[in-house]
């Protein structure tokens, strides 16, 4: 970034915030001190990753409010137990850390056990814990002995331990931990859907798509998941994987010790989708799923463009502006921006990849501004140097977009309504269209002047 353009950005975060042909983006790294990140802890990367899990229990051992921060914030839909909504605290208080807090671990791992009989458990230490050394893995050993018909899995996600990144990856090493007693199985043909949460319904759109060309799921992570669908994910033939961010390192797992290859897909835009289907038809190495794809696509395409025809002209020649948590959804979005003649004049993501910073910067245009783990400072200031009218973010951006009057789409997890598959497009199309063409924009500037 150039002198001149720097504004309020820090000199620890020059390297992290780049436009045209200058150097690789910064990324990976944990969030500058005194920056005020967008970014969420270690331990609410790990618990929305798993909170899907329907009739998983979430125990958290730390002050009650980081049970809080995370309960029941996404838009996930079951077709089973609503026990995922639920969050269970050990209310850390000054007593458990001076004194230490595993005998009220135990005691509240035994009321569950007692009350729920539950299949699986998983139990988080946050900040205070991890600050005085309790040691959660001894304790969920010690349970499982003591309830056999129970998986007790810990998940070390102190919120200073790392960033949101590697919450992720604690996650899915406790899905690992998981499977791995049910992995000697025999294969069947099928795949497991890998970073879909089942916002708004996604996953049973996808799984719809996939069941009408003759590929069967056999699993979910996690959107709609249960402990008894996840222990049969080790006898797929094909992980494809959709949030790449938080699933990546999932499925290289499962290649390493379950031999089941992975390919990326990406369900958000109608290129995207058609793509998506497509390979994962070839990748299970049939001819009869391929051409029933082939089929199925040309079907769903010629139904879906004349929808979205009128928007395409309405939307033409807009500013999009997007900041998302991971780089596969940005890159999506750029390709939606796109092919409604829209420009992306701002990209950031929470815990973008070099790879993902790479293909989204091939794909905007020279003048616009990409960025890691920003704040909302730099936010504000790009966005006003650059025009854009709509904001694309979650639940922290909304407020920033609406005090600069600017519009805003909503594509995080708090959502509840679908953007994926072929409606999914029409859906967002449509709300980008009415976000930007609402009313209160121009009262607003009644009001101002
Ligand atoms: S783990 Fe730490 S950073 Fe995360 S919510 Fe709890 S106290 Fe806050």
């Amino acid at each position: 970034m150039r002198e001149d353009q720097r504004g309020s950005v820090l000199d620890e975060r020059m390297d992290s915030v780049r436009t045209g042909t200058e150097g690789d983006v910064r990324c990976g790294a944990d969030s500058v001190s005194g920056s005020v990140s967008q970014r969420a802890c270690v331990y609410c990367g790990a618990r929305v990753v798993l909170n899907p899990i329907t009739d998983a229990f979430h125990v958290v051992h730390g002050p009650i409010g980081c049970a809080s921060y995370t309960w029941d914030i996404r838009g996930s839909l079951t077709s089973g137990s609503e026990r995922y909504r639920n969050s269970y605290s050990t209310d850390m208080t000054e007593k458990n850390i001076i004194f230490g807090g595993e005998v009220k671990l135990e005691a509240a791992i035994d009321e569950i056990a007692a009350e729920h009989s539950p299949k699986l458990v998983f139990v988080y230490a946050t900040c205070i814990a991890g600050v005085i050394g309790d040691d959660i893995r001894a304790v969920c050993r010690r349970a499982s002995q003591k309830h056999p018909g129970t998986r007790f899995i810990p998940v070390q996600s102190p919120g200073f331990s790392g960033n949101k990144a590697h919450g992720y990856r604690l996650a899915c090493e406790a899905l690992m931990e998981l499977m791995r007693p049910h992995s000697d199985v025999e294969r069947k043909k099928g795949v497991n859907f890998l970073g879909d949460y089942n916002l708004a319904g996604e996953a049973w759109i996808v799984r719809s798509y996939l069941e009408k060309i003759g590929v069967p799921v056999i699993s979910t992570f996690t959107g709609d998941s249960c402990h008894d669908s996840l222990i049969k994910a080790p006898s797929a033939t094909l992980n494809i994987v959709q949030c790449a961010g938080s699933m990546t390192y999932l499925a290289k797992c499962m290649e390493e010790e379950f031999r089941i290859p992975f390919t990326k897909v990406s369900f958000f835009g109608v290129e995207g989708t058609s793509a998506s289907i497509l390979r994962t038809a070839e990748a299970l190495g049939d001819d009869g799923c391929a051409e029933r794809a082939k089929a199925f696509i040309a079907t769903e395409e010629a139904r879906i463009g004349p929808l979205l025809e009128p928007y395409r002209r309405a939307l033409s020649g807009k500013r999009a502006a997007i900041y998302v948590g991971g780089g596969f959804k940005a890159i999506s979005l750029v390709r939606q921006f796109n092919s409604l003649g829209m420009k992306t004049v701002m990209v950031g993501t929470q815990t973008g990849s070099s790879d993902e910073y790479e293909a989204i910067r091939r794909l905007v245009g020279a003048d616009a501004v990409v960025l890691d783990d920003a704040n909302p400072s730099e936010l504000e200031k790009f966005m006003k140097e650059k025009g854009a009218d709509i904001l694309v973010g979650g639940v922290k951006e909304r407020p920033l977009a609406y005090k600069m009057n600017v519009a805003f789409c909503d594509h995080n997890h708090e959502r509840r309504h679908a953007l994926a598959g072929y409606d999914g497009v029409l859906n967002f199309t449509e709300e980008i269209f009415s976000s930007m063409h609402s009313p209160v924009w121009e009262h607003v500037r009644r009001k101002r002047r």
